[in-house]
């Protein structure tokens, strides 16, 4: 039998000294970091109690507030429309966590951290957060990808299970595995309940001292090279030693020169059908999220029904204005989906939809780095459809950045803005 299963892996919890190796202090790194931006080196002194304005309340900025509030700073969270909201990317409902990120291994070990985090922060905020579903990928055939990701889950011992088809076909019965010859299960895997947490967030940094105000900002005065104040849409202004741009889909909208061009928000329906009257086959925790090449989902989560979510539609979309309908289309291509792949729902109805925007970059990288133009701010976004999940150690790396302290370098890289 092919299935190979690593569960032994699965025991040894992290605990908060793995959260924090994300960015280690070191001293002497911290004049040479992210020298690709040429405004990286302007600002890379740790500021023992700085003011910082955070200017939006989503997966990036939240965290970077609730963590920059952490380290004693003096911190204001600003959002248009409020943590949580139904048009930020980290408003929908559910996000998923796993650590299978194919060949990158520095996004594998940020979430396998963020998972961590996320167990610890749940406990702390004492609101239920999280859904232990595992997830499921499938395919055809294993590809490079897949083995890239077996290998990297190995590296950092994270359990995975590699099954065939006939494995899936005996293990989940509730599914139809035709044209699906492997099958790559990460049990760890969780839903996060994202709107609430968003919402648990911007409570704990209200908790611990951090203001948060709801208004529009945008890049106010700039003398030498800093950015002095936001100016708000009441025409007041704020002034801080730094400031955070975490704006999500919106960031193209700010700065049109610098993010429009690297920068794409594409539209997303996001479905849910109504599981058949008594069958809990497809509700968690029966059934893992899963995943194959047109479409992913979860399991029906709080009745909520059957989600499923394309991975193609690639029309532009304005998170301010455009309005939140699926397509009849999206429908009627999802439901033939599921009439093949999960039978027992054909014919159901969609019993609630969300339609979401992505901010997705050419390579798929977050951008987090120093603006050109003006040392004091921070770009934080390019979340490219994964970003949720980091939210608890990419928020602290952020704050980091932010403050001018030194972080992983080759993470610094990698999100740098010029590539
Ligand atoms: C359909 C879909 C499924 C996804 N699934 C997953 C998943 O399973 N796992 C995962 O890890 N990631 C997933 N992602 C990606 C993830 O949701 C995003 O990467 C992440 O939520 C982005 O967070 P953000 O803070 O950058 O942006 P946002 O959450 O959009 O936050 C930006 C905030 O800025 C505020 N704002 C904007 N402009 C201004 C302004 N001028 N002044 C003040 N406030 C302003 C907005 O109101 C908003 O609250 C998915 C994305 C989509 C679309």
């Amino acid at each position: 039998m092919l299935r190979r299963t690593f569960l032994q892996a699965a025991s040894a919890p992290l605990g908060l000294a793995a959260i924090h190796r994300l960015a280690p202090p070191a001293a002497n790194a911290v004049d040479t970091q992210a020298s690709d931006n040429p405004a990286s080196s302007a600002a890379v002194h740790t500021m023992p109690r700085a003011s910082v304005v955070v200017i939006g309340a989503g997966a990036f900025g939240g965290w970077t507030a609730l963590h920059l509030r952490e380290m004693g700073h003096d911190v204001t969270l600003l959002d248009a429309y409020g943590p949580g909201n139904s048009r930020a990317t980290s408003g929908d409902e559910t996000r998923q966590i796993r650590c299978g990120y194919g060949d990158r291994l520095l996004y594998a070990r940020s979430a396998q951290r963020a998972m961590v985090a996320w167990h610890e922060r749940e406990r702390e905020f004492g609101v239920a957060l999280l859904n232990p579903t595992g997830r499921l990928q499938l395919a055809p055939d294993w590809t490079p990808s897949l083995r890239a990701t077996q290998a990297t889950l190995t590296t950092l011992a994270v359990p995975f299970e590699a099954m065939t088809h006939d494995d899936l076909r005996r293990r989940y019965p509730q599914m139809n595995p035709e044209g699906m010859g492997v099958g790559l299960l990460e049990p760890g895997a969780l839903v996060i309940r994202a709107k609430q947490a968003m919402l648990a967030v911007s409570q704990a940094f209200q908790r611990k001292g951090g203001t948060l105000r709801m208004a529009r900002a945008q890049p106010g005065t700039i003398d030498g090279g800093r950015l002095v104040d936001v100016r708000l849409d009441d025409g007041s202004r704020l002034a801080a030693d730094s400031f955070v741009f975490a704006c999500g889909p919106w960031l193209p909208k700010l700065f049109p020169a610098l993010l429009a061009p690297r920068i794409q928000v594409p539209g997303r329906d996001v479905l849910y059908f109504g599981l058949p009257a008594g069958d809990q086959r497809l509700a968690f925790p029966n059934f893992p999220n899963y995943s194959e090449e047109r479409y992913y989902g979860f399991a029906s989560i709080d009745g909520r029904g059957f989600k499923v979510c394309p991975t193609t539609g690639t029309n532009t979309f304005d998170p301010d204005v455009d309005e939140r309908i699926i397509s009849a289309t999206e429908v009627r291509r999802a439901r033939a989906y599921l009439a093949q792949r999960f039978p027992s729902l054909a014919g159901q109805p969609v019993t609630e939809s969300r339609v979401c925007q992505l901010e997705n970059t050419a390579d798929e990288h977050f951008i987090i780095d120093r603006h050109p133009a003006m040392a004091n701010v921070m770009i934080a976004g390019g979340g490219s459809g994964h970003g949720f999940k980091h939210g608890p150690v990419i928020g602290r790396y952020i704050a980091q950045r932010a403050i001018g302290e030194a972080t992983d370098r080759d993470f610094d890289h990698m999100v740098r803005l010029a590539r």
